[in-house]
């Protein structure tokens, strides 16, 4: 048997987080293929073939595949999954989209969020905004399993020697329609790849001041900017640069959280970073407790001192 992945693409290049799930299929199953479903997404699929570890590559094209609609997406996996012991998707929006419909269809569990690999049929996966670590044996004949990026490294994206084969695409399901998309354009890194990441907190106390504060500190690093949930809610900072639970979940080299409490629901986000920065001017604020290094400063002096001295 083999493991398939379900690569994420903009239809010339595979995104990062295909690479880290690569790493978890082939901890389940040395023998891992890659499905490539796109439009004109032939540059994708080479792309795919040259990931270090990859057998295989399905290259299946198609207009109704250009922008990843679950349900053509899940009609295509599901059109192949007989083949495979394991089917992987990175657990982001589109994975996540996608997998439940796959898991249903073939009626088995989906094994959610899995941040380690104990055996071909046992995973681990964190539960309780990251309190506890559950280990869950699957016995179903395949694995429907999301991953969690942060907790595998990225398979090399180059080095691979993949055989990359064309597949009969399914019908376009009807069911959705892609509208239209906005993207936020910045030319900053993404927040779940970047290697720093400064984020702000409600100290802030606006938009303008997380601006004027926060900015040149990411500018001085080469980071992406974050923020706390209530930072978000209250409109300093927006949406997607949330980092928690109900945010993006990140594993940065470094993260300096700059007037941010330490909630669970923050912490579940970030607390895998390499290194913890954590600046605050309560010293009993629960973010010293998984700081690497703790600043108890009022951040409008100590953010900017820290630019000047970078
Ligand atoms: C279901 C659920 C999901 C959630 N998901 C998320 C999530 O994904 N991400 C998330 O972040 N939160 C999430 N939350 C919210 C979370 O519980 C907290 O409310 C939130 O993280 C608090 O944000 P904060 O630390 O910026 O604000 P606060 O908790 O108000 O903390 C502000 C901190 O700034 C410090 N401070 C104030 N002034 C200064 C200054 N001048 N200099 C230095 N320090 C200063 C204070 O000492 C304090 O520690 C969730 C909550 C729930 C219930």
């Amino acid at each position: 048997m083999a493991a398939l992945v379900i690569a994420e693409h903009d239809n010339a290049s595979i995104k990062p987080a295909t690479l880290n799930t690569v790493t978890a299929a082939i901890a389940c199953e040395g023998n891992v293929h890659v499905l490539v479903a796109g439009l004109n997404a032939g540059a994708a699929a080479q792309a795919a073939a040259q990931i270090a570890g990859v057998a295989k590559v399905i290259h299946v094209d198609g207009a109704h595949f250009e922008h990843g609609l679950a349900e053509n997406m899940a009609a295509q996996v599901l059109a192949i999954a007989a083949s495979y012991s394991h089917i992987l998707f990175p657990a982001t929006a589109s994975g996540k989209n996608i997998a439940p419909r796959v898991a249903a269809k073939l009626d088995v569990g989906q094994i959610s969020d899995i941040t380690r690999v104990d055996s071909p049929d046992t995973f681990e996966r964190p539960i309780y905004a990251g309190n506890a670590i559950a280990t869950v044996q699957s016995t179903d004949a395949i694995r429907v399993i999301t991953v969690r990026t942060t907790g595998f490294d990225a398979a090399a994206a180059s080095g691979g020697s993949a055989s990359v084969e064309s597949a009969q695409p399914q019908r376009d399901s009807g069911k959705s329609t892609f509208m239209g998309s906005e993207i936020a354009k910045s030319d900053r890194p993404e927040l779940t790849a970047a290697k720093v990441i400064v984020s702000g907190g409600r100290a802030l106390g606006s938009a303008e001041k997380f601006n004027e504060v926060m900015t040149p500190l990411a500018d001085k690093l080469g980071a992406a900017l974050g923020a706390s949930r209530a930072a978000v809610d209250a409109g300093y900072a927006p949406n997607d640069w949330q980092v928690g639970q109900t945010g993006k979940i990140v594993a940065p080299q470094l993260y300096v959280a700059a007037g941010i409490s330490g909630a669970i629901q923050h912490l579940a986000g970030m607390k895998d970073a390499k290194v913890i920065v954590a600046i605050n001017k309560d010293p009993e604020a629960p973010i010293f407790s998984v700081a690497d290094y703790g600043l108890e400063a009022d951040l409008f002096a100590a953010v900017p001192e820290l630019v000047a001295a970078l």
